[in-house]
């Protein structure tokens, strides 16, 4: 061969006795065929032959794998993000004149998604309690072919009755789908609980560092693989080696990151809930979480994400208190080493049935710190908030008088 030739042709050197315990990072687009025949039966080469990189390569399918069995289910896929996993598990199953049954307490960008794209498609859109499976019963019909879960829900933690809401939706032969980002598949496997497709926001626990973004959908049969595989391919969707290689390592220490992450927050939980300041802690271990009934017969564990309720004179000081963290940085994408919070409005995200409460709840993300360093960082952000509120009192008073 040339030297021009030799340059780009990459010579096979042998890997006999090289066995390492991970996958190497393949990086391909073009994927070459022995001959011409080869090439021209590629399609016949079934859901997990090699055809294409977007189609995926030997180490999305690792991962793909790894999922599949924690899932339960029959086949994975890769996508670009969490929310790319969510609209991609509706999208192949719905169509004009159809309807779909999301939960309220969904994960906002789904609602948008729900409400903009499937809408615009002739989708017809409605929202659920996820804490009534008759008001689902009541908005269910021969049209809806979807029901949308997500437990906890997003941000307030409701823990819904899945067995109970996969009953309702085969009674009218729709799909069930669940995004299970919160508890993971180590805390919960939707698929031997009702549900059809199972999707993960890889970016927060499982890939565990805040450095990637990714999704899964996991189908729990056979005749789901194709419908999902075909649109992906049509919309062009798929991830990088170079990314899923990271969610590989991150992968690995899951177990123990998330073990630690929900027996500190228990933990936390349990002073934060102590302080007069605190109207109440959501987690779904907490027996006043709604659901926590679902959430012992159901889950296996908990995890490091909660929220916090303040009593009304608090409300107006949490942000300017927030600043008093030294150790949790203030941010949205939980599920990393770092701890974070971010404080959230809900109103404006429940439509099926009004938040009840205020349209302020702090989430708090627990992380991999010294334990001892995040309690001092609660108490310097209560303590603010206990001055903030006695400062503001006398002014209250004040107000009253004249
Ligand atoms: C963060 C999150 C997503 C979206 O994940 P991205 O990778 O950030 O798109 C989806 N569902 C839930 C419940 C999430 O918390």
């Amino acid at each position: 061969m040339d030297d021009l030739t030799q340059c780009v042709v990459t010579p096979s050197v042998s890997t006999e006795g090289f066995d390492p315990l991970g996958v190497a990072v393949h990086r391909a687009s073009t994927i070459v065929f022995k001959d011409a025949a080869a090439y021209e039966s590629r399609g016949q080469r079934g859901h997990q032959g090699y055809s294409y990189g977007l189609y995926g390569t030997p180490t999305t399918r690792t991962l793909e794998e790894m999922l599949t069995r924690l899932e339960q289910g029959a086949r994975t896929f890769l996508v670009p993000s969490g929310q790319a996993a969510n609209a991609m598990a509706v999208l192949p199953f719905l169509s004009k004149g159809d309807k779909i049954l999301v939960v309220d307490t969904v994960y906002p960008p789904m609602r948008d998604f729900a409400l903009r794209d499937l809408a615009r498609l002739g989708v017809a859109v409605d929202f659920y309690d996820p804490m009534s499976p008759e008001d689902l019963e009541r908005r269910l019909d021969s049209r809806t072919k979807m029901v949308w879960c997500e437990s906890p829900g997003s941000t307030t933690m409701e823990v819904q009755d899945l067995p109970r809401i996969a009953a309702l939706a085969r009674s009218v032969g729709a799909l069930v789908g669940c995004d299970n980002t919160w508890a993971t598949p180590l805390n919960f496997k939707p698929l031997l609980h009702g549900a059809d497709i199972v999707t993960e926001a890889l970016t927060k626990y499982i890939s565990g560092h805040s450095d990637v973004l990714m999704g899964s959908i996991t189908v729990k049969d056979e005749s789901l693989i194709e419908p999902v595989r075909g649109l992906m391919g049509r919309y062009g969707i798929g991830v990088s080696s170079d990314d899923t290689s990271l969610v590989l390592r991150g992968i690995e220490t899951l177990g123990v990151r998330l073990k630690h992450s929900a027996e500190v927050a228990s933990r936390l939980m349990d002073r934060i809930a102590a302080h007069p300041l605190v109207d109440g802690v959501l987690h779904p271990s907490r027996p006043a979480c709604p659901g926590h009934e679902f959430w012992k017969r159901d889950f296996l564990g908990g995890s490091g994400v909660f929220s916090v309720l303040f009593k009304p004179e608090a409300l107006q000081h949490v942000s300017a208190a927030l600043d008093r963290f030294r150790v949790f940085a203030i941010g949205a994408s939980w599920g990393g080493t770092r701890s974070l919070a971010a404080p959230m409005p809900i109103k404006r995200h429940r439509t099926a049935k009004e938040w009840p409460g205020d349209d302020l709840l702090l989430r708090l993300s627990v992380g991999l710190e010294s334990e001892d360093e995040l309690a001092a960082d609660i108490v310097r952000f209560l303590s603010e908030l206990t001055l903030r509120v006695a400062e503001a009192a006398p002014e209250l008073e004040r107000g009253r008088v004249s």
